[in-house]
């Protein structure tokens, strides 16, 4: 099983295309549909924030490549079919990360405050074939396990550190995108 790094941001990644979900089709049957997951987070909200939270369309989609999103404004939250074709267990704790940011938008302190109290994780897990374009390699110098990363940055194992960052077993990079400038997807 994977820990993630610490520091790092549930979102890795976005706007990819192709990932082979054709191939997952079949098993679409074994997560809820949109009306299981409308009643599930009606459930939640009462169980866990009181029925305030505002009502907010949940849906899946075949092209996130991450847990789940949640666009606030618009109160549409989006939970990843590929993700949780590996990982089905997972969609109430998805959908209750991503309920939580009808509140706080992005994963700062009160965020995380919130979260803990939840018992809501910041990360997702990772899977063979979610990060087919992760542009950064790090591996852990203390337990030699190997991060792909969307972005660079200071982070440390997830495994071998405690609480927080520990400089002790930084990540070191094995491999860094090439340095011309990439197209972005449009979509
Ligand atoms: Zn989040
Ligand atoms: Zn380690």
């Amino acid at each position: 099983m994977n820990v993630p790094p610490r520091q790092s941001s549930r979102a890795t990644s976005g706007g990819a295309k192709s990932l082979q979900t054709d191939l997952f089709y079949p098993d679409l049957r074994r997560l809820p549909g949109t009306s299981e997951l409308a009643l599930l987070f009606n459930r939640l909200n009462e169980k866990h924030f009181d029925n305030k939270l505002p009502p907010a369309q949940v849906s899946w989609s075949t092209r996130l490549r991450i847990a789940g999103n949640c666009r606030p404004d618009s109160r549409e939250i989006r939970l990843s079919v590929s993700y949780h074709i590996h990982f089905p267990e997972e969609v109430e704790h998805t959908l209750l990360h991503e309920m939580l940011h009808l509140i706080y938008p992005t994963h700062d302190a009160a965020f995380k405050r919130a979260a803990e109290k939840l018992g809501v994780s910041i990360n997702c897990r990772e899977y063979p074939g979610v990060h087919p374009r992760s542009r950064f390699v790090y591996i852990c110098p203390g337990c030699r396990t190997v991060y792909h990363r969307q972005k660079r940055g200071n982070i440390s194992c997830g495994k071998c550190s405690g609480n927080g960052y520990d400089p002790r077993f930084k990540l070191v990079l094995q491999k860094s995108p090439p340095r011309t400038p990439r197209v972005r997807p449009t979509s």
